[in-house]
């Protein structure tokens, strides 16, 4: 049996369209058939308490745009009708994480804050994709204000379900995209990764997530989390889907000043060619987990889970048959400073962008203006902000204050630093392991059961443990599906290169998409799209 429409690759879609062979509307329309199957309940933000129906659903979407998107739609069946010039992803449905401006559109953050924040103005990135033909078929849903690992902190609620087992989260922040893309709610997403925001969930949905280089891709029209940190990236289901996207949406942008001001190589054009000459590092320090102990102060060490090192191996060993040298014990020591490091500096530049919500400007006021302004701000902020950005403020306040700023802020950037640096040492074309990549498993386990970890914001925070070097060293990283574990839930690896070394990444895991294409786990779907027409 031939895949369903919506499940095909979308520059496959894509072709179709524009050999007319499937119209936009007919996309989109069985697109909203599936989205209307696997749903259930619409997230909103009033009181909440989960019941059983919930965990066979999927909930991504907060927001869905379907009157405008059908629009869009006709738009570019018309166009191409008359023989006008669309784009590169002309009809494909998009999923934009509910943290990007869509002009018109409500923009969220996942947050009773923004809850009636109508955005007068478009993301750069979502800008881009609409350009290139995108359909943007809704927001999908996010920890609030990104700040989570796994969707349940979001104002709206019911949480997202992992589509492989909707008992167990997706990942977070950026969930909502992975899991729309992996059940075919739209075939490309739209993500944010701070520490892991993109790779994580992707890994844990069986999806592929990228984080460019810092820079690499806009952020204007993100609601900022922390802005040394944020990186846009896409979501999709295959190697050539993330460079398609990646084609479209990266790029200098005026609107942003850390946009980086260098020409966008063409990322589909290397995608096919062979490992021949390039060396990938493995890292003790990624299979190892150090965690600090504060009972103790001792740093405990601890495996990633067995079948995710497993699939690091294995994966090595396709890609040794390809050519590539494998290059063992990669000595990165600052690896376990990452956790740390990330909960003082994030939090100082969340405390600090967060400040912009004060009930005057944007979205939720606390009741009546009763002409004291420190009132208003305390009540609008003290209702319409969660637990998560008020322990984040609280904490960014702290470590940053006068007498505590040198004890904590400056030693995490000192910290940083470190980090960058055995990033450079592994990737130092003249050194002694002269990298292309690392490869390295995306996560320490698989999707864990919804309600088994939230709560808990240092374990919670554990998730990002193998991803959040990356966004300290500002270096590009892909999460690729490799497989899945005993209880049928997706494994992801990782790939972390240099600067701008994008298009390689995608070379490499493309190279491993080749070398597993008859995989029998690349034949099994996710349980809610399992047993539809
Ligand atoms: N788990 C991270 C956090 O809670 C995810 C942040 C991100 O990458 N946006 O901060």
């Amino acid at each position: 049996m031939s895949a369903p429409v919506v499940d095909l690759p979308a520059y496959e879609q894509a072709r179709r369209i524009r050999d007319g062979e499937l119209t936009a509307v007919g996309l989109l329309q069985a697109t909203l058939k599936r989205t209307e199957a696997v749903e259930g309940q619409q997230p909103s933000s009033r009181p909440y308490a989960l019941d059983a129906a919930d965990l066979e659903k999927v909930h991504a979407f907060i927001n869905r745009t379907e009157a405008r998107a059908l629009q869009r739609a006709e738009a570019i069946d018309a166009a191409l009708a008359a023989g006008e010039p669309t784009g590169p992803l002309a009809g494909v449905p998009l999923a934009v994480k509910d943290n990007f401006c869509v002009q018109g559109t409500a923009t969220t953050a996942g947050s009773k804050i923004l809850e009636n924040f109508i955005s007068p103005y478009a993301a750069t990135a979502v800008e881009r994709l609409e350009q290139a033909g995108a359909v943007v078929v809704g927001k999908v849903n996010l920890d609030e204000f990104t700040f989570g690992s796994s969707n349940e902190s979001s104002a709206f609620l019911p949480p997202v379900g992992n589509p492989w087992n909707p008992a167990h989260v997706p990942g977070g922040s950026s969930g909502g995209s992975t899991a729309a893309v992996a059940a075919g709610e739209a075939s490309l997403s739209l993500g944010s990764d701070t520490a892991g925001s993109i790779r994580q969930p992707a890994a844990f949905c069986g999806v592929v997530g990228m984080k460019p280089t810092y820079g690499r891709v806009s952020r204007y029209g993100l609601i900022a989390f922390a802005s040394s940190l944020d990186c846009v990236g896409p979501v999709a289901r295959n190697i050539t889907d993330t460079a398609l996207m990646m084609n479209v949406i990266a790029g200098p942008d005026r609107r942003d000043a850390t946009a980086a001001n260098l020409a966008v190589p063409d990322y589909l054009a290397q995608l096919d060619s062979d490992l021949e000459g390039m060396r990938i590092g493995l890292s003790p320090d990624y299979f190892w987990l150090k965690i600090f102990d504060p009972t103790t102060g001792v740093l405990e060490e601890q495996p990633i889970s067995p079948e995710i090192e497993k699939a690091v191996l294995e994966a090595a060993e396709l890609l040794a048959g390809r050519g590539a040298t494998i290059v063992e014990d990669v000595p990165m020591p600052n690896t376990h400073m990452g956790i740390p490091v990330y909960f003082v500096i994030s939090r100082v530049e969340a405390a600090s962008n967060l400040h912009r919500y004060d009930g005057v400007k944007y979205g939720f006021r606390y009741g009546e203006d009763t002409g004291d302004l420190t009132e208003l701000y305390r009540k609008s902020r003290g209702a319409g902000f969660g637990l998560q950005p008020k322990l984040r403020i609280l904490m960014g306040m702290y470590v940053s204050a006068e007498q505590y700023e040198k004890g904590y802020y400056e030693r995490a950037l000192q910290a940083r630093t470190l980090i960058r640096q055995d990033f450079e040492r592994a990737f130092d074309p003249e050194g002694q392991y002269g990298l292309d990549c690392l490869l390295t498993a995306t996560t320490p386990t698989t999707a864990f059961k919804i309600g088994a970890v939230y709560g808990d914001s240092v374990l919670m925070q554990y998730a990002d443990m193998l991803t959040v070097a990356a966004n300290h060293a500002g270096v590009p990283g892909i999460s690729i599906p490799a497989g899945l574990d005993r209880g049928g839930l997706p494994i992801g690896i990782q790939l972390l290169g240099p600067d701008f070394s994008e298009s390689r990444l995608l070379q490499i895991g493309r190279a491993y998409e080749r070398a597993t294409e008859d995989a029998s786990w690349r034949s099994i779907r996710p349980i809610v799209v399992r047993n539809l027409p």
